[in-house]
C-alpha cells in the first residue's frame, strides 16, 4: 500500500496552536505518514511590515521541529510569486509513487471558494480533498460544487481509497486561536504564550517580531 500524505496551506503569519492542533488531529484520523505545512508565497507587498516570507517559514520549521508526522515543505516559497494549488499539487504528485496518497485539507471557506481557483477542476486528479468543518455549522455549499459533491464526496474519511478523486468531510471543533488575534496580541505588547509552541514564541521574541516599535 502506498503512503499517505496531507497536505495543508497558510500563511502561517505566524503558525499558531490552532493550525497544530487541527493538522495533528487529521493526521491521527486518517493515519497520515506525513502531513506538510506549506507556507504561502505572497506578493510583498501583503507580508506584514517586518515579518518576511523566510520568518514565517522558519517559525513553522520551529513549530514542528521533531512532531513527526508534521513536516515542512518550503516549494512555494522557493518561486518567487504566489503559486496555484494546482501547480504544487502536480509538482508533488510528479514525486510520489503512483498508488500513494494525498489528501488536500481545505477550510470550509477555502474549499467554497474552490470554483474560482486556477483549473480547479483538476485538482481531484491529484489528490483526495479533506473539508475541515465545525461540528456546529450548517453551512451550504454553492451551487457550483453540488454536482461535485454528489459525484465525489464520500462519508467517511477513512474509508478514502485510491491516490485520489473524493471529498471527504473531517469534523473538528477548531481552537479559537487565529493568526490575526496573535499579531494584534503582540503589537500591543501583550502575550502570546501557549497560544503558540514556546519554540516559536522564543523565535517571535528573539528577532522582535510584530512588535509595534518595528
Ligand atoms: P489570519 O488570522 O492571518 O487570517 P489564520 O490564523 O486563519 O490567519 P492561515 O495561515 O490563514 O491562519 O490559515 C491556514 C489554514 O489553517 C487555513 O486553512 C485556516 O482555515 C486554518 N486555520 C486557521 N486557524 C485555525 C484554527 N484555530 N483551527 C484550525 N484551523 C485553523
Amino acid at each position: 500500500m502506498g503512503k499517505r500524505i496531507g497536505l495543508l496551506g497558510g500563511t502561517f503569519d505566524p503558525v499558531h496552536i490552532g493550525h497544530l492542533r487541527s493538522a495533528l488531529e487529521v493526521a491521527d484520523t486518517l493515519g497520515l505518514q506525513e502531513l506538510r505545512l506549506i507556507p504561502n508565497a505572497r506578493p510583498p507587498h501583503r507580508d506584514t511590515p517586518q515579518v518576511s516570507a523566510q520568518e514565517r517559514l522558519a517559525m513553522v520549521q520551529c513549530a514542528v521541529a521533531g512532531i513527526a508526522p508534521l513536516v515542512v515543505d518550503d516549494r512555494e516559497l522557493k518561486r518567487d510569486k504566489p503559486s496555484y494549488t494546482i501547480d504544487t499539487l502536480e509538482q508533488t504528485r510528479a514525486e510520489l509513487a503512483a498508488d500513494d496518497q494525498l489528501f488536500l485539507l481545505l477550510g470550509w471557506d477555502a474549499f467554497c471558494a474552490l470554483p474560482t481557483w486556477h483549473r480547479w477542476e483538476e485538482l481531484l486528479q491529484h489528490c483526495h480533498i479533506l473539508v475541515l468543518q465545525r461540528p456546529d455549522a450548517d453551512s451550504e455549499p454553492p451551487d457550483a460544487l453540488r454536482n461535485l459533491l454528489a459525484a465525489r464526496s464520500v462519508s467517511d474519511p477513512q474509508a478514502l481509497t485510491g491516490p485520489s478523486g473524493n471529498i471527504a468531510f473531517v469534523w473538528q471543533t477548531p481552537l479559537a486561536v487565529s493568526a490575526t488575534q496573535i499579531r494584534q496580541l503582540l503589537a500591543s505588547g501583550k502575550s502570546v504564550r501557549f497560544l503558540v509552541p514556546d519554540a516559536v514564541l522564543a523565535y517571535i521574541d528573539a528577532h522582535g517580531l510584530y512588535r509595534a516599535s518595528n
